[in-house]
């Protein structure tokens, strides 16, 4: 069959890999680049290089097993990094570094009892995560969660919801709502692990670059945005220049809101068009950046996730030349905030919110996902807000179109081969 793959993320770029032997297929991208929201910015500065990520940046052992096994089977290699955070609560006019790094970091914890109190609550709720996953319960809210188990009343407000919200980069006053299953289901940790973030050397593009040489029997159309898709004899797509190519089977891999875009003119989609234009998202702003402005006030605070609580909006700088101490900075943009300088990139992007009627929206595309030979694919599509969703979205088109698909068949095997050596993905290192 010849099938179209729309978006060149992850989701997309897995789905052709694994439908490319039995079918004709072409994945197109707006974008002149592979890889969608995970894309590395480098950054020279005299000799050296700084590999910013513009998009996906962190990802964990045990809640990432399929995104480890790709890049194991891939030979991509990757290690460990131990992470602080810092919290700039304004408010209180308190910085606080997690865990404590100095003498002095302890100091400034214990300063305050009330913050004190909301960093043991912390590590409270970061324990709870196995249960909370076990459970499985996407219908329970954070705040809700909060309320049953009986966190003090301030714990939410002054602490949770600002730290969440910065390190989302979503809006404040939607993280009360976030399902509990899907935040702790991510930040999930081996036991005995400590608290960090694994990484690739050169950035996360080294993966996608190397997943790309994969794609030998995909035609690219890179640089090439669908702007229209019509029913004629199955799926005529037209490009923003006004070619038009006709396919037998569709596998939309974007975000929920531009599958809606698209799938506005064809009838036989009007179930899945319902479902993809009810998930909301937020607008948000990435700058790579040298200004140290937008980091803690005191050099000896900064971290490499550093998080800042406005009392009224949050925002987040990742130290991206954290590993070399260099002046290159990931900024979520606050509101009203001149640009830094010196800016070397700048993104725009809308990011899904997670809330629990996402749970409900999923389950209704799975009733209606193949159904008149298109799909919707895309980390919103199933579970949670992140890369290893996206990675296994691509799952459900290759089961029913290419059930022996042979790529499919190396990366469940190797998610077996490392669950049952769990370090293996480290091994890669
Ligand atoms: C700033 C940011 C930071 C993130 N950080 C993390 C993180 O640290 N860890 C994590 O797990 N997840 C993170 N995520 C979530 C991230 O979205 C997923 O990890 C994953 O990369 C998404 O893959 P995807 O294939 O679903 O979508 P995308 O990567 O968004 O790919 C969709 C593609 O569709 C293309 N497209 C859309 N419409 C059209 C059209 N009409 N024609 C042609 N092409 C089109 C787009 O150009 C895009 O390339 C982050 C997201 C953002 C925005």
């Amino acid at each position: 069959m010849r099938i179209a793959v729309v978006g060149a993320g992850v989701s997309g770029m897995m789905a052709a890999w694994f439908l490319q032997d039995e079918h004709e297929v072409t994945l197109f991208d707006r974008e002149p680049f592979l890889g969608g929201h995970a894309h590395t910015f480098p950054v020279s500065l005299g000799a050296q290089t700084v590999y910013a990520e513009t998009g996906a940046r962190f990802f964990f052992d045990v809640s990432f097993p399929y995104l480890l096994a790709l890049l194991r089977l891939l030979d991509v290699p990757l290690r460990w990094c131990p992470t602080h955070i810092s919290f700039v609560d304004r408010p209180h006019r308190h910085t606080v570094v997690l865990p404590p790094r100095s003498p002095r970091h302890v100091l400034s914890l214990l300063r305050s009892a009330r913050m004190l109190r909301h960093v043991l609550q912390l590590r409270r709720l970061a324990e709870s995560a196995d249960q909370v996953v076990r459970d499985r319960d996407w219908s329970m809210t954070l705040s809700e969660y909060l309320r049953h188990n009986h966190y003090s009343p301030s714990f939410g407000p002054e602490f949770i919801f600002p730290f969440i919200s910065a390190s989302w980069g979503a809006p404040l006053a939607e993280i009360p709502q976030f399902p509990i299953y899907s935040l702790l289901s991510v930040m999930r940790r081996s036991p005995g692990r400590e608290a960090g973030t694994y990484e690739i050397d050169g950035g996360i593009s080294v993966y996608t670059e190397t997943l790309g040489k994969r794609l030998t029997r995909t035609a690219l159309r890179l640089g090439t945005g669908i702007r229209r898709i019509r029913e004629e004899s199955g799926f005529v797509l037209e490009d923003e220049q006004g070619q038009a190519m006709r396919f037998d089977r569709l596998v939309l891999a974007t975000s929920a809101r531009d599958a809606a875009r698209l799938l506005a003119d064809v009838p036989a989609a009007a179930g899945l068009h319902t479902v993809a234009r009810s998930f909301r998202h937020f607008e948000t702003e990435i700058v790579i950046h040298g200004d140290p402005s937008f980091m803690p006030a005191q050099r000896h605070n900064w971290s490499m996730i550093n998080l800042f609580n406005e009392g009224d909006h949050t925002w987040m700088t990742d130290w991206s030349g954290w590993r070399d101490q260099l002046p290159v900075f990931r900024t979520w943009m606050p509101p009203q905030r001149p640009a830094p300088t010196p800016l070397y990139c700048r993104r725009a992007f809308h990011h899904l919110i997670m809330n629990p009627e996402n749970r409900t929206l999923q389950k209704r595309m799975a009733e209606l996902q193949g159904r008149d030979g298109i799909w919707l694919i895309g980390m919103y599509s199933i579970e949670t807000d992140s890369h290893e969703s996206a990675l296994k979205s691509a799952l459900v088109p290759a089961r029913e179109l290419s059930p022996q698909s042979p790529a499919m068949k190396l990366l469940l095997e190797q998610v077996h081969r490392n669950q049952s050596s769990p370090d293996r993905a480290e091994r890669s290192g």
